[in-house]
């Protein structure tokens, strides 16, 4: 007999994509509009527009204060701030570092001629597994980089006991972690210093921009001097080599006035997850990365991991279906920093040390939430998940009917040879 089912409700299927708008991941948390208008007539009426001036001093302040941290230095982007702690840390030779990270963790360090050395994760907290660090320690090693990904903290009491043991500089990618905890301390308190990214897909972003943050006075003062081309006090007074990681006052007026609703962002994503987590709840072989919700969190990523035996489809038909509908889903993040050139051809065998980072990029999968999803998108979204699994086997026959149309038949490649 044959079974009726819904999923010829499904983009796919032909029916009209549950979203006439695309659904993009990483929408923007924007904070109190006429807040932000305010302070950006008043950076054009004081015509001052950059050069540490009252908004960065400002966003600094309060950074400094929201995550207890000593110093807080505001840059023009995430990756700049990076590379400026690699540097002022003195690192040189190797450092370890995540495959499962963005890319730019690993080109900040190879933009200087160092050596990422990729190192897996633990499969449960998609974080730097402090074990296989140790492994990885060699002579040219001079110290480690966590990425907090998803806003959940690395090991971070295991990672700081092995850096003091070996002699190793830790500094922290918190790209992803404003506003999370470790053991009950803010982020950015930890390892020698943490970056920051303000940029636009991040819970609270400056546009572009971002900071370091660190309770060292020594640290603190040199990057200081490096973001800004190493000008000392005074006039024209140059004491250091330096770049240009000045943030701009535009920026700092969007940073002041997200921070100011940091509560509202995490509020609604805490709101979006929960009703991800109790509407995903029974859908097989899919799993919801869950916050430890003792710790402060920003929730700001909702991220599945696809069993693909369990659902009866993969990670990638899942997202193409979702794709179909308008609900721009990410593999995020896929391949890993070590399938991506240079990397890729520096180190062709690094996949053998990476056995879960492997087995991670294949079942992960970013979803929207933010200020800019409303429960209902996400119930639709969770519905269109639901039906596809479901009915997994058509999905599948009917996605590989489509690659198959794409690839083509004997007359068509005959045809073309004649051509030629
Ligand atoms: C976004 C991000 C960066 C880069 O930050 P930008 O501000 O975009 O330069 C670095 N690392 C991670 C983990 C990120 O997510």
């Amino acid at each position: 007999m044959l079974k009726t089912t819904q999923s010829t409700k499904l983009a796919i299927f032909g029916a009209a994509p549950a979203f006439t708008q695309k659904l993009h991941v990483g929408r923007p948390n924007i904070g109190d509009r006429d807040q932000l208008m305010e302070r950006i007539n008043d950076v054009l009426d004081r015509k001052w527009f950059s050069n540490n001036g009252k908004y960065v001093q400002e966003f600094e302040k309060r950074l400094a204060e929201f995550t207890g941290a000593k110093h807080c230095i505001a840059m023009c982007n995430g990756t700049i701030a990076l590379e400026i702690v690699i540097r002022a840390l003195g690192l040189t030779g190797e450092v370890i570092v995540p495959s499962f990270t963005f890319v730019a963790t690993a080109h900040a360090l190879q933009w200087q001629e160092i050596t990422p050395v990729f190192c897996d994760i633990d499969p449960e907290t998609h974080t730097l597994d402090p074990a296989q660090v140790e492994r990885l320690i060699t002579p040219r090693t001079s110290g480690i980089m966590g990425v907090h990904v998803w806003g959940r903290p690395c090991q971070i009491d295991e990672l700081t006991e092995l850096a003091q043991r070996r002699n190793l500089k830790l500094a922290f990618d918190a790209s992803h972690a404003v506003g999370c905890s470790y053991k009950g301390r803010m982020l950015g308190n930890f390892g020698e210093a943490e970056v920051f990214s303000f940029h636009a897909t991040k819970f609270l972003n400056a546009f572009e921009g971002g900071a370091v943050v660190t309770n060292n006075d020594e640290l603190a003062a040199k990057i200081r001097l490096m973001k800004n081309f190493g000008f000392g006090p005074g006039y024209d007074n140059v004491i250091y080599v330096g770049t240009n990681g000045k943030m701009n006052e535009m920026s700092a007026a969007m940073g002041i006035t997200g921070l100011e609703s940091v509560d509202d962002f995490i509020a609604t994503n805490y709101r979006n997850y929960k009703q991800y987590q109790a509407e995903l709840r029974d859908v097989p072989g899919v799993r919801l990365v869950t916050y430890n919700e003792a710790e402060k969190n920003n929730y700001q990523y909702i991220i599945l991991e696809i069993d693909e035996w369990e659902a009866g489809i993969n990670r990638n038909e899942l997202v193409k279906v979702l794709h179909a509908e308008n609900v721009l889903a990410r593999r995020y993040f896929y391949p890993g920093c070590h399938k991506m050139e240079p990397y890729r051809s520096y180190f062709p065998n690094a996949h053998l040390l990476l056995p879960e980072t492997e087995k991670l990029t294949e079942k992960v999968m970013s979803l929207p939430t933010g200020t800019g999803v409303t429960p209902e998108d996400i119930s639709k979204i969770c519905g269109i998940i639901r039906l596809a699994i479901q009915d997994s086997d058509r999905v599948r026959r009917a996605l590989q009917d489509e690659l198959l149309a794409t690839v083509p038949t004997d007359k068509q490649l005959a045809a073309e040879i004649t051509v030629r």
